[in-house]
C-alpha cells in the first residue's frame, strides 16, 4: 500500500514509518519539522520505498494514497503551548486537510487523538465513553480541545461523506527519539538523572500517569488501522499506572545515578490521574501491551545515554 504518515519525523512517526516499511508498504512521511527532526528519518532514507516531503498540513495538499495516518501535531506541553494559535490551527484545519484527501481519493485514515480529551478525569480509569472534563479556556486547551475537534471532525467527514475514519486515543508514551527539549516527563527526568541534576516533580508528585512503551504503542495503531468495520475511538496505552514521585524514584534507582528530587509549582490544569481502560483495544484489536516499564525505561535510558555522550 501507499501509506501517508504526517507527522512523520516525529517521536511516533519515525517508528511508525521503520514498521509500515518494514512490512514492504510504500511510506510516504510528510512533516514540516517544527518538533521532528531529520536525525529521526535519516536511516530511511536511502530506502527506495520511502519518501520525505516538507509540508505544514494546514496547507492543502493532494497525495494519491492508501492510508493516513494523521500524527502531526506538537504532543508536548512545551511545545504546543509555544505557539497555541498553531496549535489549534493543525488540528483543525490540518485534520480538514487530510481528511479532504482521504475522501477524495477514498483513503482510510487514522486519527492520533489523546488522552487529554478526557482533561482532568472524573473516572478512574477512562473509558471510550466518557466525554471528559476539558476546561475549554487554559492553557492545555489549544491542544485538548484542537484533539476534540479533530475527533468530531473525523466523525462528521464519516458520518456525511462516508470516508472511513479510525480513531485512537494514545496515553501517554516514551521511547527513543522522544524530543531532548520537549519538556515531558520521561525525557526530563531521565537525562536530569544521567546529567546528575535534580529531578524536577511539578506540585507534590501524587498526580498519576501510565506509561506505553514505544513498540507496543505502534503495533496497537497498525492493528486499529487494518481492523475492519471499527471506527473508534480506542483507547491505547499501557494501564501501569504510577506517581510522578514514584516515577521519579524509579528513575533514580534505575539510572544508578544520585539525582535528588527537588518540587517545583504543578503548571496550571495538570491532570490528576490518568490510567487507560484498555478492553475495547483488547477485544476488538486482540491488543495489548508486552514491554514492562522497567524493560522500556532501561531502552529509553540508553537512549539518552548515548546521546547526550555524543
Ligand atoms: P512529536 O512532537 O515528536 O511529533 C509530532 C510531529 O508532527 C513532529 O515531527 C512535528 O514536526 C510534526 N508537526 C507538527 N505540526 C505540524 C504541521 N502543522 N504540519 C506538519 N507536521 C507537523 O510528538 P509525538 O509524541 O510523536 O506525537 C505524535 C502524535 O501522537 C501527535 O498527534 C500527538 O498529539 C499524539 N499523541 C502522542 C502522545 C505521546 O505520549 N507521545 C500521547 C497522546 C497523543
Ligand atoms: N512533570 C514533572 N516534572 C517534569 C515534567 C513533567 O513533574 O519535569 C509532570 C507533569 O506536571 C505531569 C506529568 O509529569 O503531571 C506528565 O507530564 P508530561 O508533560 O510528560 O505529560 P502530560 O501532562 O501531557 O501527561
Amino acid at each position: 500500500m501507499r501509506i501517508l504518515i504526517t507527522g512523520g519525523a516525529g517521536f511516533l512517526g519515525s517508528h511508525l514509518c521503520e514498521r509500515l516499511l518494514g512490512e514492504g508498504h510504500d511510506v510516504i512521511c510528510l512533516d514540516n519539522f517544527f518538533t521532528g527532526s531529520k536525525n529521526n528519518i535519516i536511516h530511511l532514507l536511502d530506502n527506495h520505498n520511502f519518501e520525505l516531503i516538507r509540508h505544514d498540513i494546514t496547507e492543502p495538499i493532494l497525495l494519491e494514497v492508501d492510508r493516513i495516518y494523521n500524527l502531526a501535531c506538537p504532543a508536548s506541553p512545551v511545545h504546543y503551548q509555544y505557539n497555541p494559535v498553531k496549535t489549534v490551527k493543525t488540528s483543525v484545519l490540518g485534520t480538514i486537510n487530510m481528511l479532504g484527501i482521504a475522501k477524495r481519493v477514498r483513503a482510510r485514515i487514522l486519527q492520533a487523538s489523546t488522552s487529554e480529551v478526557y482533561g482532568d478525569p472524573n473516572i478512574h480509569p477512562q473509558t471510550e465513553d466518557y466525554w471528559g472534563n476539558v476546561n475549554p479556556i487554559g492553557i492545555r486547551s489549544c491542544y485538548d480541545e484542537g484533539k476534540r475537534v479533530a475527533e468530531t471532525l473525523m466523525m462528521d467527514y464519516h458520518r456525511q461523506n462516508k470516508v472511513d475514519i479510525r480513531i485512537i486515543r494514545i496515553f501517554n508514551t516514551y521511547g527513543p527519539r522522544m524530543a531532548e527539549n520537549d519538556g515531558r516527563v520521561v525525557s526530563n527526568f531521565i537525562l536530569q538523572a544521567l546529567k546528575g541534576e535534580d529531578i524536577t516533580v511539578y506540585g507534590d508528585g501524587s498526580q498519576t500517569r501510565s506509561f506505553c512503551y514505544v513498540s507496543d504503542l505502534v503495533e496497537g495503531i497498525v492493528r486499529m488501522m487494518e481492523c475492519e468495520n471499527l471506527t473508534g475511538p480506542v483507547n491505547l496505552g499501557n494501564p501501569a499506572e504510577t506517581t510522578i514521585l514514584e516515577f521519579a524514584e524509579r528513575i533514580i534507582k534505575l539510572t544508578g545515578e544520585r539525582s535528588k528530587i527537588i518540587f517545583k509549582p504543578l503548571p496550571p490544569d495538570d491532570p490528576r490521574q490518568r490510567q487507560p481502560d484498555i478492553s475495547l483495544a483488547e477485544q476488538k484489536l486482540g491488543w495489548k501491551p508486552v514491554i514492562s516499564v522497567e524493560e522500556g525505561l532501561k531502552k529509553t535510558i540508553d537512549y539518552f545515554s548515548a546521546l547526550i555522550s555524543k
